[in-house]
């Protein structure tokens, strides 16, 4: 057989790939995991991770935040012996059996199966304002920047759950917290739907959407409309925090079959359409997008791929018998 340099590489080390990581590994499998930013994905951002299973925040000593818990997933794929690098895929090419992951760097790795697990990245809103002030007022991050709006008026773009938790979140921070969403209803999961609606600190303003931000250095105002009357108004106020959803991250295998918003779609294997190629976490096209969720299937991915890779492995032994 040709030689690789891993059995199995992992793109993206969020949830999915973290786990994915840690059962190919234990599965004594060779794991090379390529990521290009810190390990551990969106879920960094978690402050507060109350519904994952088995950890409970108010449990002294449990693992409370994001950051924790990835920290730990991160060591133990590595105490299972899966390799991490820091480096920008490029490009994925496949030959034969053989897949040929290229990096920016000039280097390759070649593997015999590779897991997506590139995850996605939060839509931006393509409104004036919102590239001028970034960083000035308007954040995709509540954990990280929250804590510079103490007590100041801020705005929540959106009314998924992401829009509903970090509403929660800014409001231990501040009373006076706008959330701002384009429908008549809450698109989030009920119960947290339910909280924010309840929370006196929070202000929702449904049929409304964001139109214009607006001011010198950093954010003064926003400009609304009501959708209903078609009425335009400007509101003062210092931050707007936006979540809008996301955007998959498939540069890297544009050939993989994805639905119409742009997920890949996989079998309940978490195999794509290319042989070879498996995928899990949020790039993945399902309807439940959670640490979970994606750790599960990580899991399913990695299980699958020594599976295809055990395969390929006898098929060629077999090839070889005279
Ligand atoms: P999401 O569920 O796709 O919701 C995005 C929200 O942004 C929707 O309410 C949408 O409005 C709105 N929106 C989209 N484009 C917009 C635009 N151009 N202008 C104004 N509003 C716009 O995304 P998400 O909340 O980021 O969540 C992503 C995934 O992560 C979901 O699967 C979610 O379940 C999961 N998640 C889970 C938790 C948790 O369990 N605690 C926390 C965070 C995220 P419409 O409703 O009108 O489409």
């Amino acid at each position: 057989m040709v030689k690789t340099d891993a059995d199995l590489i992992i793109l993206g080390a969020g949830p999915a790939g973290l786990t994915a990581a840690q059962y190919g590994a234990r599965a004594n499998m060779r794991v090379l995991v390529i990521e290009e930013l810190t390990p551990g994905g969106q879920a960094l951002f978690i402050g507060v991770l109350e519904n994952y299973p088995g950890y409970m925040p108010s449990t002294p000593g449990a693992v409370k935040s994001g950051f924790e818990l990835v920290n730990n997933m991160y060591q133990q794929a590595q105490t299972f012996g899966a390799v991490f690098i820091t480096e920008t895929v490029q490009s994925l090419q496949k030959e034969g059996d053989i897949f040929t992951v290229c990096l920016a760097s000039g280097k390759t790795f070649r593997g015999l199966a590779v897991i997506v697990a590139t995850g996605a990245q939060h839509r931006l809103l393509d409104i004036p304002g919102e590239e001028t002030f970034s960083g000035r007022g308007v954040s995709y991050c509540a954990n990280c920047d929250g804590p510079f709006f103490k007590e100041k008026k801020i705005f929540v773009i959106g009314g998924g759950d992401a829009a509903c938790d970090e509403a929660q979140f800014l409001s231990r921070l501040s009373s006076q917290v706008v959330l701002i969403h384009r429908r008549d209803r809450f698109r989030s999961q009920k119960a947290l739907a339910e909280r924010v609606l309840r929370n006196p600190h929070i202000t929702v303003c449904f049929n409304t959407r964001l139109l214009e931000i607006r001011g010198v250095q950093k954010v003064s105002s926003v400009l609304l409309e009501n959708i209903l009357t078609g009425e335009h108004y400007e509101e003062a106020g210092d931050a707007v925090f936006i979540y809008a959803g996301a955007i998959p991250q498939t540069s890297v295998v544009p050939d993989v079959q994805k639905d119409a918003s742009g997920y890949i779609i996989t079998d309940q294997e978490m195999a794509t359409s290319i042989p070879g190629i498996f995928c899990a976490g949020d790039v993945r096209a399902c309807p439940f997008r959670q640490v979970v969720v994606a750790a599960g299937e990580g899991a399913v991915a990695a299980h699958s791929a020594a599976a295809y890779i055990d395969r390929i492995k006898g098929e060629e032994a077999l090839g070889a018998i005279p």
